[in-house]
């Protein structure tokens, strides 16, 4: 989709009934189409004043549709740095779509999704980072998502982003005089001082990313409960989200797939699987929960080991205790009954198990859990590169840079500047700088419409 110079039209906001509902119009027409659909009570001369909300009614030419309010902003000083306009309605979905079919009548055309976006990104208001920022701001689920979308927006990739490219540019422009005149630079010196600021901007760009934040925030933190059925794997999980989630029954096998449930801690969402019970099975459908849940305890950040307290330790669960290799922590359940189990016991098989006793039924009892899970969930508050498509391009410019080091060091200096033109390039695929329609196109059609 190229920029087009028309004006554009859509709900901005979300569908269904609700208190107001908003028609927003971008574009040179958008003073003029306002001007057919909207009657200010004080007179048609109220409208002409930008960035001031005026009381009136939307008409259709010859009836009210709507009483509302609407507002005029006139470029450079909007969303978009073209004329916009905005008008609320009463949040009805018939009143809505009525504003914007008259908007459309009035020669608007419908926006696609993220195209009031893409037109503040084309004008220069904000880079590509921040434009996808606004995205990461409407969709974010939890404290550190919003945390991370913040950082965004006030520029801070953007901003360690430039200033990264522009030590990269002094290092080309370094690589540049060797090749031109390299009877002034030797070879020898001319590469090495080269490769040693390469390596040095290299690990800097390689610090900045940080792959394990961006899984959290963006992921949320996997966990599994695991263990053999009927030891309370879904009543801890109920008990755990403060909700009836997963059917608890005291037939073995009752949670025949994985469930998940999702809680937070400290701005993370953690999603919690109860995963089938494990054990050897003939019954074909279980065999697929089984195997299912083995599949999320090795996708897992973290697992916990459910044992039933009130039972010895059966085979199966003693295998599970010695098989078990991954991060994870061991619970003694239902120490409301007499226990047959204790953490020593458990500790003599595998001394270095980190055990919870608790009971499903008294949640108190599972704060050591919840406190074992947050030393999983800790983000740092460093600007970082988090975003997965920055760090998408970030490792390729890395990819690219390592290339330049290695010829760099078989003294092919001209082959070191493509790969820093094609580290460059990737960089700039952060900020928007060289942005073709194609990544553009990818960016703004996750955005809703309207935005
Ligand atoms: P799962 O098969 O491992 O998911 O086990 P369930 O959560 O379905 O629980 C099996 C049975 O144990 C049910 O009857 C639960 O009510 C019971 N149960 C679970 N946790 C506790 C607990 O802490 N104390 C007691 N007394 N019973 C529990």
């Amino acid at each position: 989709m190229n920029y087009r110079q028309d004006t554009i039209a859509a709900i901005a906001t979300a569908p269904g009934n609700g208190g107001i509902g908003i028609v927003r119009i971008s574009g040179p027409d958008a003073e003029r189409i306002l001007g057919q659909v909207f009657v200010p009570a004080g007179g048609p001369k109220e409208t002409t004043e930008s960035h001031r909300m005026i009381y009136g009614s939307l008409t259709d030419g010859s009836e009210t549709v709507d009483e509302c309010m609407a507002v005029l902003m006139r470029a450079p000083r909007s969303y978009t740095r073209e004329d916009v306009a905005e008008i609320q309605l009463h949040g009805g979905s018939y009143v809505v779509n009525r504003a914007l079919g008259l908007c459309l009548e009035k020669g608007a055309r419908l926006a696609e999704p993220g195209e009031f976006t893409r037109r503040a990104f084309l004008n220069g208001r904000v880079d590509l980072s921040r434009a996808e920022a606004v995205m990461e701001m409407i969709t974010a689920r939890g404290e550190q998502e919003h945390k991370a979308a913040v950082r965004q927006l006030n520029g801070g990739a953007s901003s360690f982003i430039r200033g990264f490219a522009d030590e990269l540019a002094d290092l080309q422009a370094g690589l540049a005089a060797c090749i031109d005149y390299p009877e002034e630079i030797s070879d020898e010196e001319g590469a090495g001082t080269l490769s040693e600021g390469l390596k040095r901007l290299i690990s800097r760009l390689e610090g900045a990313m940080d792959e394990h934040a961006s899984r959290l925030i963006h992921e949320g933190l996997q966990v599994a409960l695991f263990g053999r059925p009927n030891v309370g794997k879904s009543s801890l999980l109920n008990a755990l989200l403060g909700e009836d989630r997963a059917i608890v029954t005291d037939i073995p096998g009752t949670t025949r797939d994985t469930v998940c449930g999702e809680m937070m801690i400290d701005g993370i969402r953690v999603i919690l699987t109860d995963t089938a019970g494990i054990r050897d099975t003939e019954d074909p459908v279980e065999k697929i929960g089984v195997e299912r849940s083995e599949k999320a305890r090795q996708q897992a950040d973290t697992a916990l080991l459910i044992i039933d307290g009130s039972e010895g330790l059966t085979g199966e669960d003693l295998e599970l205790i010695r098989e078990y290799e991954e991060p994870g922590a061991i619970v003694i359940n239902k120490s409301d009954l007499p226990t047959a189990i204790s953490e020593d016991e458990i500790r003599k098989i595998r001394p270095e198990a980190v055990c919870f006793t608790v009971c499903a039924k008294e949640p108190e009892s599972l704060k050591p859990i919840l406190d074992y899970l947050r030393q999983f969930a800790e983000v740092s508050d460093r600007i970082a590169l988090t975003q997965p498509r920055h760090l998408d391009a970030a490792r390729r410019a890395v990819s690219h840079m390592k290339d330049a080091l290695a010829t760099l060091e078989n003294y092919t200096p001209d082959v070191a500047a493509t790969d820093l033109q094609a580290a460059q390039k990737a960089l700039g695929e952060i900020t928007g700088e060289n942005a073709d329609e194609k990544l553009l196109d990818r960016v703004f059609s996750r955005f809703c419409v309207g935005k």
